[in-house]
């Protein structure tokens, strides 16, 4: 049977910053076919690593695809998921992400079909979404999520920072730790943060216990440990938010610690959230099959593409379990794409995250870009993913250095994420 599929003539990668500072690089992925140029973009922005997998696509990957059928996207998955010995990790699976949402995007193309058709077609008409908010107090919190409210958000995600903490993960840096952080930039270097996990521990309910009171049941509310505690303290944590009725508490473990989720489950009633960490469609797995969270919240970009998602999408249906891909502003508006393209054609959706601060130089490089309205977030449906990159508009944005900070205690003790 013949293969009535183009054959792939060139893998090339753009490494592109079209963002604002303080924020990162985009990796992305153009695969071209020997049909009249019919090519596809996929997106494999791995934020901390950006070169080494720029690297692994056009040093290590790229060669084993010239010449083979783009159309065989679940062959070329596994020849290229099996291509190194020593596989899986953040650089190799976030260059198969790129890859793939890149042939998906050429089958689309080459059926004259959206990709959400390709994947059986949508469940929804849009998609219902969050955002998040952040402040130094309590009060700046509420403001913003005020905010928010007056533009249709339903779910919102809440962070504050801890007091006598100058940073800390998604929340406002003080104007001291601002400068520091411009300063290590503009030296090469990575900036430096101090955190101590036990404050925080006992902040956020207090957070959530004023939230509450201010806000009555109005807003759904998301907050995101961003795993900077021990096992014990995220036990205790999300036993002490467990009045607050959460739409779900988001990474409360490190991918090191996933059997106390078992500890948790059997203690706390918060529904629970976790993957964007995760770079393998099987890493984590009892999670979903112990059915031990309720969110899927991979990372396209990270964790195998659109292949990688619609079968752990398909494993957590078995169990009631919903999908919330990773969708903040610093992956590309193809993964984007990919994750709309996914999260439409999927029953088991829970919630879409679309939460980019882009401006004009993003829609200089990217054809499309997902659209909010009304607590919902929706894209234009066009062949493939529908989100095609000017090159020359991203080569305008080369590549600037943007290390993610070190982390230690104020003991000096390195501190994970
Ligand atoms: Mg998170």
């Amino acid at each position: 049977m013949p293969d009535h599929s183009p054959l792939i003539t060139g893998v090339d990668v753009v490494v592109t910053n079209p963002m604002r500072a303080p924020l990162g690089n985009f990796v992305l992925v153009r695969v071209t076919t020997d049909q009249d140029g019919l090519h596809g973009w996929g997106d494999a922005t791995c934020s901390g690593s950006e070169m080494a997998v720029a690297a692994m696509i056009e040093e290590h990957i790229a060669p084993a695809l010239i010449g083979q059928p783009a159309g065989r996207i679940e062959q070329l998955w596994h020849t290229i998921y099996h291509l190194p010995y020593y596989r899986s990790g953040s650089v190799h699976l976030s260059a198969i992400s790129g890859i793939d949402m890149a042939l998906w995007d050429i089958k689309g193309k080459q059926a004259g079909l959206p990709v959400c058709e390709l994947l059986g077609g949508r469940v929804r008409d849009r998609m219902l979404t969050y955002r998040s908010v952040s402040g130094r107090t309590f009060d700046e919190v509420l403001e913003r999520v005020h905010e928010l409210q007056q533009v249709g958000y339903q779910v919102i995600k809440v962070q504050v920072g801890v007091p006598e903490l100058e940073s800390g993960y998604a929340v406002p840096a003080t104007d001291a730790q601002q400068a520091a952080t411009e300063e290590a930039f503009s030296r090469g270097v990575p900036p430096a943060e101090t955190w101590e996990p036990e404050p925080y521990t006992q902040l956020i309910p207090k957070l959530f216990e004023f939230l509450r009171a201010e806000l009555g049941d109005s807003v759904q509310l998301i907050h995101d440990v961003h795993e900077r505690v021990t096992p014990s303290q995220g036990l205790r944590l999300a036993c002490d938010l467990a009045p607050f009725k959460l739409f779900y508490l988001e990474d409360l473990l490190r991918p090191e610690h996933l059997d106390t989720f078992r500890l948790v489950r059997s203690q706390s009633p918060v529904p629970l959230a976790m993957g964007e960490v995760f770079c393998n469609p099987w890493e984590g797995q009892e999670l979903w099959f112990e059915h031990l969270v309720d969110y899927a919240r991979h990372d396209l970009a990270h964790v195998g593409g659109i292949t990688a998602a619609r079968k752990i999408a398909a494993v957590c249906e078995a169990r009631g379990i919903l999908t919330a891909w990773h969708g903040p502003g610093n992956i590309s508006p193809v993964t984007h794409m990919a994750n709309a393209h996914v999260s439409l054609a999927v029953p088991n959706f829970g919630i879409q995250e679309f939460d980019a601060n882009w401006d004009e130089r993003i829609e200089e490089v990217f054809s499309t870009v997902p659209a909010y309205a009304d607590g919902h977030v929706s894209v234009p449906l066009s062949a493939g993913l529908g989100c095609d990159v000017d090159i020359a508009a991203a080569r305008k944005h080369p590549y600037v250095r943007r290390m993610r900070p070190t982390i230690r205690r104020g003991d000096g003790t390195p501190w994970a994420y």
